[in-house]
């Protein structure tokens, strides 16, 4: 099949590496994992966008997690529209962010105060200071495979040999300020006790993504969060949900809600911005007052409970308080995994599928993936075609193997269907 001539994106893709780093504001959309030229949208709604060449996809990146509702949902527009005009920003408190704060509180249960920022990367950052001022500790633990946005303490790999210091993963990030992230393999919780044992009343906080979205899809394992949880009591450690991405997108009150595990502090993102740029971090009252002016922890922001973001937030959030979301959600996210599935066998493609809800991925693989080294282990190159057979009949995948797909309410049995029908062919070819 021959790819289709897409100038109007190579066009504007030209220009772009002229001005911006790699063409692109996010390294995952300048297409290094697949090739080719990236897909320019030039609007989207429901489930589809539409490039600037005048191709209609099914889209499964959803920006990576926020549209819940697909794109442009009228409930968000309307209320991101009204706000916009009352002014967009003051500098001053409003009652749009009061409603958000109360949503959350309500919705998220270990959350009893919030702090609204712009971004993930600001919540995580902010979550770990907070960490760190609570306890008097400087060092965290993190996992491999686990993302927690870019801040400097979080861009860190494992130490080699029997070093259990970590090593900065770019250039920039201080290799004294790495040395504090100690590194864990998720789903191993005997890796995460031994670093507690070789570091006593060190370890200020373990950051977890309790369901790993960051490498494809991945579930904890039995027991596993139970064991942070206890972990992190015993030795006086701050456990940190990072649900940004599964915040609102496995169930209202995120992945604690379905475990029943309950973290310390949570950071929040993506969905409860209604996909404007928001973030959050959020715990127990007697934590979080200790966030400046309520305590002596400093964190501040001038666009910080931005009043776009906040009421599309509220817009949002109300949607998904509607009874049936998250089954229908879940019902849909099953129809696309069993015809994965089916097509895959059908074609004698290797491929397990791991899926949360309304996010999921599809592994080339034979065996269940449980570990980032799982996810490695994959068959990453042959995943390229299928990528590119997606888009040719339609489909718009994340432009990675361990980037999760993201489905939404305007994913309809019949837009699923067609998805399927992609992947039967998309298989079929490779
Ligand atoms: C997306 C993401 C972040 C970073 O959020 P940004 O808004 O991109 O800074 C942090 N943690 C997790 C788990 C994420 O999925």
């Amino acid at each position: 099949m021959n790819a289709r001539p897409r100038p109007q994106s190579e066009a504007l893709f030209d220009a772009a590496q002229a001005l911006i780093p790699g063409g692109v504001n996010s390294p995952v959309r300048a297409w290094k994992a697949v090739g080719g030229t990236p897909v320019h949208v030039a609007r989207g709604y429901g489930p589809l966008v539409i490039d600037v060449d005048g191709y209609e996809y099914i889209d499964l990146v959803m920006s990576y997690g926020p549209l819940m509702l697909g794109h442009a949902p009228a409930s968000v527009t309307e209320a991101i529209i009204e706000a916009a005009e009352r002014g967009t920003t003051y500098g001053a408190p409003t009652g749009g962010e009061v409603q958000l704060a109360r949503k959350i509180v309500e919705l998220v249960p270990c959350v009893e105060k919030v702090r609204l920022v712009n971004s993930g990367t600001e919540a995580t950052m902010s979550a770990l200071r907070l960490a760190r001022a609570h306890t008097g500790r400087d060092a965290l633990i993190k996992f491999d495979g686990n993302y927690h946005g870019h801040g400097d303490s979080f861009l860190v790999k494992a130490g080699s040999g029997a070093l259990t210091l970590g090593e900065p993963d770019s250039p920039g990030v201080p290799k004294a300020l790495a040395e504090l992230t100690l590194v864990a393999d998720y789903n191993d919780l005997a890796s995460v006790e031994a670093l507690f044992d070789q570091n006593p009343d060190r370890i200020a906080a373990v950051f977890v993504e309790p369901v790993a979205g960051n490498m494809g899809t991945v579930p904890p394992v039995a027991g596993f969060l139970e064991g942070l949880r206890e972990l992190c009591t015993r030795h006086g450690a701050v456990l940190v949900f990072d649900e940004v991405m599964t915040g609102f997108r496995v169930a209202r009150g995120g992945y604690m809600e379905r475990c029943g595990v309950m973290p310390d502090l949570v950071t929040l993102g993506k969905v409860i911005g209604g996909g404007l740029p928001i973030g959050a971090y959020g715990g127990r009252a007697e934590l979080m007052n200790q966030v400046a002016p309520a305590g002596k922890m400093y964190q501040a922001g001038t666009l910080s409970g931005n009043p776009l973001a906040v009421a599309a937030g509220v817009a949002m959030l109300n949607e998904l308080s509607e009874p049936g979301v998250y089954e229908g959600l879940e019902a849909t996210g099953a129809r696309l995994e069993r015809g994965l599935l089916a097509a895959a066998a059908k074609h004698g493609v290797p491929m397990v599928v791991g899926r949360v809800g309304s996010m999921l991925c599809p592994y080339l693989a034979a065996s269940e993936v449980t570990t980032f080294g799982d996810v490695m282990a994959s068959d990453r190159a042959r995943w390229v075609p299928f990528f590119h057979g997606m888009l040719e009949r339609g489909v718009l995948l994340p432009p990675s193997p361990f980037e999760a797909w993201f489905l939404s309410t305007a994913h309809d049995d019949a837009t699923i269907d067609q998805v399927i029908e992609a992947a039967d062919g998309a298989l079929a070819a490779i």
